[in-house]
């Protein structure tokens, strides 16, 4: 009989959204009369922009005819249109980068497991907890050894480099899910300098930084000096313009980056890099690629624009209830993710079921996402601004009769 692949063993079940929508169905169940606000919504609510599907019916329209039709793009790693439109965007931000070394995915998801092709599975990779759980589970499953490294309160739930412990592959999200924090230019030159003297690499997640409003934070780790020689940055149009189910993203892969061989030589990582994509993809449809370059339109960036605006402002609601409650949170003003102390000293769960039976409302456990995130709760600002008015409402009520009663 076949073997399976052992280290699937070793994977949690991922309980945690099927855990959450168990309590709610029961909860609809005995209490059919009460609506629910979802403020645990990972993914984006509001529809592509007007920019972005007239590109993409243009293109279906040049995939009808014989003079335009296209098969497969030659390479698996995008159209250069595109990869020029991700590096204009760079430009925007002061980074320079050959088009070449932006390869086009069809989401970051994929990248960020992916990526564990081109390392040795003897390699140790270092994962903040919390964390979104695809870094952790996909090199589970390749059978790399983790070191887990603590995101809590004492750092600003941004954890920062620490020479004693031994790494290889270092995941960085920036901004962060699940706890929304932001790294520094400072912090993440901390990071980069670590990667450089321990010869790490450091793979680092971009897919939130459309919603940094604050000119001073990195949008890109290539902002940050030496990140050439040790950050693949993976990022993505999901949060940023409405993809997640379109899906299109890209990832950054520096041609100075070097692994090391066996035999004492060297490789270069972008060359590995593609020799997987042109292996195992065949890279993102023709309409798809047509739709992700005109978000980088003056038009498109404009329209994009606006919907990320419109969360920053559900986040605002959010985060001014937090203020006035005194309450501890990081996120919210430069992330669609609000990360809070549950009050009380509560648990997750137990501040999870509070909610729901008193107001209505629904979040996301911190537990869920890492031992770290016990006691503390996510909520999201992909709502309606009706929605999180209203919930905010109700959270208010509910913290103010919760210590009322004590
Ligand atoms: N990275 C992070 C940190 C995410 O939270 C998500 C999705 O929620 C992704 C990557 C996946 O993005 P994509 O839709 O591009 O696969």
């Amino acid at each position: 009989m076949v073997k399976a692949n052992e280290n699937f063993s070793k994977l949690k079940e991922s309980y945690l959204f099927i855990e959450i929508s168990g309590r709610i169905n029961e909860f609809i169940k005995n209490n059919p009369d009460k609506p629910l606000i979802k403020m645990g919504i990972g993914d984006v609510t509001l529809p592509l922009a007007p920019a972005v599907t007239e590109a993409m019916k243009k293109a279906s329209d040049e995939m009808g005819k014989a003079e335009t039709f296209r098969g497969y793009e030659d390479s698996g790693r995008g159209y250069l249109f595109l990869r020029e439109s991700v590096s204009g965007y760079y430009a925007d931000i002061g980074v320079d980068l050959d088009p070449d070394e932006i390869l086009i995915s069809d989401g970051a998801k994929s990248d960020c497991g992916n990526l564990s092709d081109i390392f040795s599975s003897d390699n140790t990779v270092l994962v903040t907890d919390p964390v979104y759980p695809v870094y952790y589970d996909s090199n589970l499953m390749g059978g790399r050894n983790i070191v887990l490294m603590d995101s809590n309160e004492q750092n600003g739930f941004a954890a920062m480099p620490d020479y004693g412990v031994k790494s290889d592959i270092i995941y960085l999200c920036s901004p962060n899910n699940p706890t929304g924090s932001v790294y520094t230019k400072e912090q993440l030159q901390a990071w980069v300098d670590y990667a450089n003297k321990t010869e790490a690499i450091i793979i680092f997640d971009a897919a939130y930084e459309a919603f940094i409003q604050d000119p001073e934070l990195p949008r890109s780790i290539y902002q940050i000096e030496g990140a050439r020689s040790c950050a693949i940055e993976i990022s993505s149009l999901s949060k940023t313009a409405g993809f997640t189910g379109t899906r299109c993203g890209y990832t950054v892969v520096p041609k100075d980056i070097e692994l090391s061989l066996n035999d004492g030589g060297k490789t270069s990582a972008y060359k590995l890099w593609c020799r997987r994509q042109s292996t195992k993809f065949n890279g993102v449809s023709y309409p798809v690629q047509r739709a992700a370059e005109a978000v980088f339109t003056k038009e498109g960036q404009a329209q994009v624009k606006k919907t990320i605006g419109y969360y920053q402002n559900n986040a605002k609601i959010i985060t001014e209830c937090f203020d006035k409650l005194r309450i501890n949170y990081t996120g919210g003003k430069n992330s669609p993710y609000i990360w809070f102390k549950c009050p009380k000293n509560m648990s997750s769960w137990d501040f999870f079921d509070y909610m729901l039976k008193t107001i209505q409302v629904v979040g996301t456990p911190g537990q869920g996402f890492g031992k770290n995130g016990e006691g503390w709760f996510r909520l999201t600002s992909f709502n309606t601004s009706e929605n999180t008015a209203e919930a905010m409402n109700r959270f208010e009520k509910m913290f103010y009769e919760m210590f009322q009663s004590s």
